[in-house]
């Protein structure tokens, strides 16, 4: 039907333009009135017909110009058509007039509304409703000569009637000629129906599925949908049932074994039907062969090739969904694998460190007595580590908090400055003998509201990195200031710097920038992604600027607390003399032994 639909039209067409031809041949010889509007009702319904195809077959890009004037054409033919009746039977002057202003009246209306002419278009109301008219009144034209014809037939000689039930049978023909046009319209338009369908099922499973579960449940309901099957099964590629519905645990699997081989589609018949009423459809998953199996039901009592070719596309899309939901389902249970490992190993690491800690205090102060010049070197390598590991274990512990959402921040009213400071002294023992470091800051408070422990972790990681990111040595430089609604931070480096394309990664979790000039650096990826998350909390933000081989600027803002008084020129702190200053994971500013 699908191939032979479109030939009939074609042939049809242009029969009818030919016998327009001939009639308007005709009319050129003899002149006569009647045959004149023959011609132009046969040659405008050929044009129409022509039309009609050509719009589908260039998929609707010749646009609304060739529908309208399709419409024109076929109204005109209909009044032609009445015409030509007129002149064997005269109609009375209203019904000419009234034909008349209805033809034009409807055609005007579909013009005005501009009725769609591609099915890809969903016709409003409107547009539907002049549609209608249109067809109704066209087909009024046309039935109406039959109906008069055929009553004027009767009770005439025999020739007579022959001749006027053969103008009638000619009208019947142009009216079936429509009826085929309209179902192949009607056709096109049912298919536009049936792809809608299949484009919301596909869009459903692809963005509205969580989890496997949900995405089979999803898929099996739309499976039914789609073909009007009675049961459905999806079964996995180990054999478990992942959706069922109208159908038996055992039926499905009987049916998916089947699928086993994997290969095209198939249609069964189950054991007591005589005809094909189940559709078995192998679904190639990454973890083997899983199926999807349909049967028909009182409605559907069977199936054929128009169902298995709508399904075969959908179960491809099933396949891959149901591939991506596991994917998905992998990477959220690494991603909580992750989280526990850094809660575990934060917590695990905290109390070892916080005795080293306390240790390192005591020793600093000669509580075990003097210690060598050697003593001292190593002490302070030492000390160096544990801020290390300090700053690492404050990241570990506050993104597994931040993860699991259990991160709850002080809020008190605290001046920048001092915590500026107390992150320099943080990080001094971690800078090399070429390394500057500078602290810069206004003469009066800087004061936000926020959580001591998290600001002092956000600027020490920034200082790190400064540190760690200048391995030549090279001037670290802080800057503490204040503008008319927000306080920052610039840390700036004269370091290796970033590149422009790494940016936008940088404050991604577990980001490492890796190039020759980063390989050395030891890191987790943790730290940035950390500091703006916490700034973020604190309703600031991190920017950065950097240029590879320059340096690199990070800004830490953050909402003023109060209003404060001119800036008056930033002054350089001398920072003071390297004291021990620990920073205990959970940010507290000093660890006793146990
Ligand atoms: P890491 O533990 O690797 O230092 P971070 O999240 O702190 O993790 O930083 C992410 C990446 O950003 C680093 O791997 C590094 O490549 C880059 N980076 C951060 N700060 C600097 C800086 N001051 N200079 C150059 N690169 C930096």
């Amino acid at each position: 039907m699908t191939g032979a639909l479109p030939i009939v039209q074609a042939v049809v067409s242009l029969s009818f333009l030919a016998l327009g031809l001939s009639t308007v041949i005709d009319w050129l010889r003899r002149r006569e009135r009647s045959i004149g509007y023959l011609a132009l009702a046969l040659g405008t319904l050929g044009l129409t017909s022509i039309l009609g195809q050509l719009n589908p077959l260039t998929h609707y890009r010749l646009g609304t110009l060739i529908g309208d004037i399709t419409l024109v054409l076929l109204m005109t033919s209909g009044y032609a058509l009445l015409l030509f009746r007129d002149s064997f039977i005269p109609l009375s002057r209203q019904l000419r007039i009234g034909a008349l202003i209805l033809c034009v009246g409807t055609t005007a209306a579909a013009l005005v509304v501009m009725v769609p002419v591609s099915p890809n278009v969903r016709p409003t109301t409107l547009q539907s409703a002049a549609t209608i008219a249109l067809v109704l009144v066209w087909t009024a034209c046309v039935t109406e000569p039959i109906v008069r014809l055929w009553a004027a037939s009767r009770g005439r000689p025999a020739v007579q009637r022959a001749r006027l039930r053969a103008l009638g049978g000619g009208y019947s023909a142009i009216v079936v000629i429509l009826l085929v046009a309209v179902f192949s319209w009607l056709r096109r338009l049912w298919r536009q129906a049936e792809e809608d369908q299949l484009r919301d099922a596909v869009h459903d499973l692809v963005l509205f599925s969580p989890d496997r579960p949900t995405l089979a449940k999803r898929a099996a309901d739309w499976g039914l949908r789609l073909v009007g099957a009675d049961g459905i099964g999806i079964v996995d590629a180990n054999g478990d049932i992942l959706a069922l519905r109208g159908l038996s645990d055992e039926s499905a699997r009987q049916l998916a074994a089947h699928a086993a081989g994997g290969g095209p589609p198939q249609l069964l018949a189950t054991s007591g039907s005589a005809r094909e009423n189940a559709i078995v459809l192998p679904l190639p998953l990454d973890a083997g062969m899983g199926a999807m199996v349909l049967v028909s039901g009182p409605y559907t009592p069977f199936f054929g090739t128009d169902e298995v070719s709508r399904l075969r596309g959908y179960a491809a899309n099933i396949t891959a969904a149901l591939d991506r939901a596991r994917v998905t389902e992998r990477l959220a249970a690494l991603e909580k694998t992750k989280s526990q490992f850094l809660n575990l190993a934060s917590h695990e690491l905290r109390s070892p460190l916080g005795v080293i800690n306390g240790y390192l205090s005591m020793l600093e102060q000669g509580v075990f007595g003097q210690l060598t010049e050697s003593g001292v070197r190593a002490l302070e390598v030492l000390k160096a580590k544990t801020v290390e590991m300090n700053l690492l274990v404050a990241q570990m512990l506050d993104a597994a908090r931040l993860e699991d959402g259990r991160l709850a921040l002080k809020r008190d009213r605290l001046d920048l400055r001092d915590i500026a400071q107390d992150a320099m002294e943080v990080v001094r023992p971690l800078a090399g003998a070429d390394h500057q470091l500078s602290l810069e800051m206004p003469p009066r408070a800087v004061t936000v509201f926020g959580d001591v422990g998290r600001i002092l972790t956000i600027i020490s990681n920034l200082l790190e990195n400064a540190i760690k990111y200048s391995p030549q040595g090279g001037t670290v430089l802080c800057v503490v200031s204040a503008a008319e609604h927000a306080a920052s931070v610039s840390v700036v480096d004269t370091g290796i710097g970033i590149a422009r394309e790494d940016l936008p990664r940088l404050f991604n979790r577990f980001e490492r920038i890796q190039n020759v000039r980063t390989s050395h650096v030891a890191g987790t990826g943790l730290g940035l992604y950390l500091s703006r998350e916490l700034a973020r909390q604190h309703g600031g933000d991190i920017q950065v600027e950097s240029r590879p081989g320059a340096g690199s600027r990070f800004t830490l803002t953050l909402p003023l607390a109060a209003p404060i008084a001119e800036t008056e020129a930033p002054v350089v702190a001398e920072p003071e003399p390297p004291r021990l200053h620990v920073l205990t994971p959970d940010a507290e500013s000093e660890s006793q032994p146990a």
